[in-house]
């Protein structure tokens, strides 16, 4: 059988444990060496606060621009093994974590399983996401089912994030 022609994906980071800047460079670099993956581009590192529960450290976040010739629910997998390569701890929804890898778009297909949906639902709430995705994103990028995400980057408050140098 022939190989798959290859996706262009996004992956959100995030941390606020543990050296947040140091788990989110180093998961850049473990992403570009992915089986059947390329790195096209990351954003820059973005520093913002918690959603859910304030009483934690704020996070670093980045998305990284990919190619795939990995079905979406193996990536998934890729995915979830390095967040537990970084000791991720899972305590509570939206509380603290070493790294945190979503998948926000694999090409233009929306897939909805039971431990799967993309576009990632919050995709259109979240500054530190759409900020580094619109920094690195084609401007014609369409989100499925959403739009452009310069449209959904002006609905969005940008008050809680900050680029970082
Ligand atoms: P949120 O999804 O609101 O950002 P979270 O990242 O804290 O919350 P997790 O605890 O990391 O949530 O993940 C819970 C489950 O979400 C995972 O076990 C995974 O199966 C499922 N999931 C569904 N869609 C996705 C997606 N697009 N990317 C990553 N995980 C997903
Ligand atoms: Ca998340
Ligand atoms: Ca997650």
């Amino acid at each position: 059988m022939n190989d798959p022609a290859p996706v262009a994906v996004y992956i959100g980071l995030g941390s606020n444990l543990q050296n947040p800047k140091w788990q989110v460079e180093s998961a850049l670099a473990e992403l570009a060496q992915l089986p059947e993956t390329r790195m096209v581009s990351h954003s820059s590192l973005y520093r913002s606060r918690p959603v859910g529960p304030q009483d934690q450290d704020d996070f670093i976040n980045a998305v990284a621009h990919l190619t795939t010739r990995l079905a979406a629910d193996s990536l998934l997998d890729a995915l979830q093994r390095l967040e537990q390569q970084h000791h991720r701890v899972r305590e509570r929804r939206w509380g603290p974590r070493s790294l945190d890898l979503d998948l926000l778009l694999y090409g233009d297909r929306k897939i909805d399983t039971p431990r799967l949906t993309v576009p990632h639902p919050e995709i259109a709430k979240r500054s530190f996401v759409l900020l580094p995705l619109h920094e690195i994103a084609p401007a014609d990028l369409m989100i499925p089912g959403l739009g452009l995400v310069q449209t959904l980057l002006n609905g969005i408050e940008r008050s809680d994030i900050e680029q970082l140098a």
